[in-house]
């Protein structure tokens, strides 16, 4: 029998204070007061969902270690952690670009990025078949110098460099799904070509003039770095189309012996901050065929590391579609609640300028990596 799906989580992730923002915005002048985008609501609602459905039985649930000010430091430079802890010493600020830090909030990103770590170390040692850890804050925007979109410290870059640093492993994927561009993590590996990066994103999102199919790494890390812009208004059918297309062929041409995904359910046909069309469901297929990829190329090894996703309501059902696939295991919660909603959307149309937007990006990739053009 396949052994349990790990899940980590902590319930410090949830106690990380992004304040009283409204969306993205502090208050002041016209902004009112509310609930800031980055709120701690959208996760506790995923492990309230697994509780409430009596998945989490299914899982093995996983406390995080915190990470060392070394570990983070692999990533970030020691002068920008320290920033970090001095605004969550005193009372709080902008460690960058939108990366609130609230009072307290360091040692609860370290226990984030221990968390990714946490999930490595067990995917590596084999006490689980994958992982699913619930970080936050998120980190796949944070640069080495930089926090950036909410996010401190760089949850899944870290991991990488863990997994590299202890197992001494040579090939690495991480694929970020999060719908917005994961700079942070292209900046860390840009000329690695240890790590592959692939992020697949809504096109001309953020952060601003990001994530362009043209860059492509650089020294040795050239050709290392895919990122696939896609289109406002893509989903399901776009998602599986870059993957099959781009993703796989890509993968199995590297051979990567761990695959990390940094992913955000904010390609949701919900999200307030993207304009995408997946559903729980997609979500749930797209793990899934992750999942057969990590099986086929590096024996299951995949720790799938919470990002984005900012609709407090949908988010629990896709992380749970996820965490279903993961575990290869079916929940108590046979339809998707909202499927009235969304039934009449294009969720599942593959338009031709998404094929064309994907063409495009195999087109610029096919001077590293070999791909089969076919229908
Ligand atoms: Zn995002």
């Amino acid at each position: 029998m396949e052994q349990k799906t790990g899940f980590i989580y902590d319930e410090s992730y949830f106690w990380h204070d992004t304040g009283n923002g409204a969306l993205f915005l502090p208050p002041g002048g016209w902004i009112e007061a509310d609930e800031h985008g980055e709120s701690p609501k959208s996760k506790r609602r995923v492990k309230n969902l697994l509780e409430r459905t009596g998945f989490i039985e299914e899982l093995k649930v996983m406390k995080p270690r915190s990470a060392t000010k070394e570990e983070v430091e692999r990533n970030h430079n020691p002068s920008y952690v320290e920033k970090v802890k001095a605004l969550s010493d005193a009372d709080g600020g902008d460690a960058g670009e939108l990366a609130v830090v609230g009072r307290g909030s360091y040692e609860i990103a370290l226990l984030s990025v221990g968390g990714a770590i946490t999930g490595v170390d067990a995917v590596m040692e084999g006490t689980v078949q994958n992982v699913y850890a619930l970080t936050r804050p998120p980190g796949h925007h944070a640069e080495k110098e930089l926090g950036m979109g909410f996010c401190l410290f760089n949850n899944v870059a870290i991991a990488a460099h863990h997994a590299r640093e202890k197992y001494g492993l040579k090939r690495i994927l991480i694929l970020d799904w999060d719908v917005h561009h994961g700079n942070g993590t292209e900046n860390a590996f840009y000329d690695d070509p240890e790590i592959l990066t692939i992020s697949i994103h809504q096109e001309l999102n953020f952060p601003p003039n990001r994530g362009y199919a043209e860059h492509l790494g650089e020294g040795a890390g050239e050709g290392y770095n895919v990122n696939i812009p896609l289109p406002a208004g893509t989903g399901n059918a776009g998602y599986y189309y870059a993957l099959e297309k781009v993703v796989f062929p890509i993968a199995e041409q590297f051979k990567p012996e761990l695959i990390i995904v940094a992913a955000g359910q904010d390609a949701s046909v919900f999200d307030p901050l993207s304009r995408m069309l997946v559903t729980a469901d997609g979500y749930g297929k797209i793990a899934a065929l992750v999942k057969e990829l990590a099986k086929k190329l590096c024996d299951g090894r995949l720790v799938v590391c919470h990002e984005g996703g900012y609709s407090a309501a949908y988010v629990p059902f896709c992380s749970l579609r996820i965490i279903e696939s993961l575990s290869g295991l079916k929940s108590k919660v046979t339809d998707d609640p909202y499927y009235e909603a969304i039934k009449s959307l294009p969720t599942d149309v593959l338009a031709k300028h998404q094929v064309e937007a994907i063409e495009k990006v195999i087109e610029i990739q096919s001077s590293f990596w070999t791909f089969t053009i076919n229908a």
